[in-house]
């Protein structure tokens, strides 16, 4: 199907559609005054007595140079989660639509999805976690809203090739959602180049990672103007709060080189884990990674996870996870702490 000669409104929820969304004080009268009696505000300054910005417009215009979306192209919301979450809701009929994910993949899809009482269709990456690009479109039916990509992917750490998500853009009949957590992590290009040839695309980010601002729960969505206006519709009215606002503002103001530096640092790190695991007598395989964790498949996955969680060392054990079998998840961490980590997968006696 040819998307890009089709209107986003087919494929939204009939009452999304006709939503009239919670109008609240702060966006009906948007401009300057002295005294401000809207709300039910308590008038005292507390540094939070007023509620934020609906729609976060100031963050929006900084997020927007960053990455050369149009303000009105971009969601915020509490995490990528919620982005999620809003997307299931905004598309899928429950009970009727499904989603198309392809293990194994980030857990949240399969969970929003069984929460919104959406259907699910599971094509599985092939050997080497990569799109079987004609069996997710022959998966597909019409009630197949959306489909999941992760770029660079969790648990397995690649890029999926560009020319497979620009094939499933163009031919997948519904919203392409890729979910780009770890992009700052990757050499492969953003799919945010791709959002004016694909009106069904939705890009997520996230200042959970590369940015190291996990606790701040701050999710992005790019999308067409129509798509942001549903997402707008369904939003909680204040669902970013004044703190994660201002805090990302600063942040992109003057935090930009301190991320730079942190990235730069754990890909540097990154190299060293993956030369020295792959060097462990007991370690298979270190999967190729473009994100801060590796996989790594060993003989013994489960003896070795125990004997870490002994050491006070804590990753995560994928070994029962579809094609993951036989091996843990390795967030890479300060230098300092991977000296430890690595010293314990030395010292481990395997028979
Ligand atoms: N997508 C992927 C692929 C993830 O791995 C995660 C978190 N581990 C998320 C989204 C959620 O990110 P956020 O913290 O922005 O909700």
């Amino acid at each position: 199907m040819n998307t890009t000669q089709t209107s986003i409104a087919q494929w939204v929820r009939a009452n999304i559609r006709r939503l009239v969304p919670y109008s609240s004080a702060r966006s009906e009268f948007k401009g300057k005054a002295e005294v401000f009696l809207d709300a039910n505000e308590n008038p005292f300054e507390t540094g939070l007595n007023r509620y934020p910005d609906p729609l976060q417009w100031r963050l929006k215009e900084k997020i927007s140079a960053l990455k050369g979306v149009p303000a009105s192209q971009i969601f915020l919301g509490n995490g990528s989660d919620e982005a999620i979450d809003l997307v299931l809701r905004i598309f899928c009929e429950p009970r009727q639509d499904n989603i198309v994910i392809l293990p194994p993949t980030y857990g949240m899809y399969q969970v929003s999805a069984d929460i919104a009482d959406v259907g699910l269709k599971k094509v599985s990456l092939t050997p080497d976690f990569q799109t079987n690009v004609q069996e997710i479109l022959s998966a597909a039916d019409e009630h197949s809203k959306i489909l999941f990509i992760c770029s660079p992917n969790n648990p397995t750490g690649n890029d999926i090739k560009l020319s497979d998500i620009e094939v499933l853009c163009a031919q997948f009949p519904g919203m392409v959602v890729v979910d780009e957590a770890y992009i700052d992590f990757s050499e492969q290009a953003s799919c945010i180049s791709l959002l004016p040839k694909y009106p069904n695309l939705i890009v997520m980010q996230t200042f959970s990672k590369a940015w190291g601002m996990a606790g701040l729960r701050l999710g992005m969505a790019f999308a067409s103007e129509e798509v942001i206006h549903y997402f707008n519709k369904v939003k909680a009215p204040y669902n970013l709060n004044q703190l994660t606002q201002t805090t990302a503002l600063e942040a992109l103001e003057s935090k930009v080189e301190d991320r730079n530096q942190m990235v730069k640092t754990l890909l540097e790190e990154r190299v060293k884990l993956e030369k020295v695991c792959r060097d462990l007598p007991y370690v298979q395989t270190v999967y190729p990674s473009h994100a801060n964790f590796i996989l790594v498949k060993m003989s013994d996955p489960n003896a070795v996870y125990n004997y870490l969680v002994e050491q006070g060392i804590i990753v995560r054990n994928r070994n029962s996870v579809h094609l993951c079998e036989g091996s843990l998840r390795i967030t890479v961490g300060r230098p300092d702490e991977n000296v430890t980590l690595i010293e314990a997968l030395k010292n481990w006696k395997h028979l």
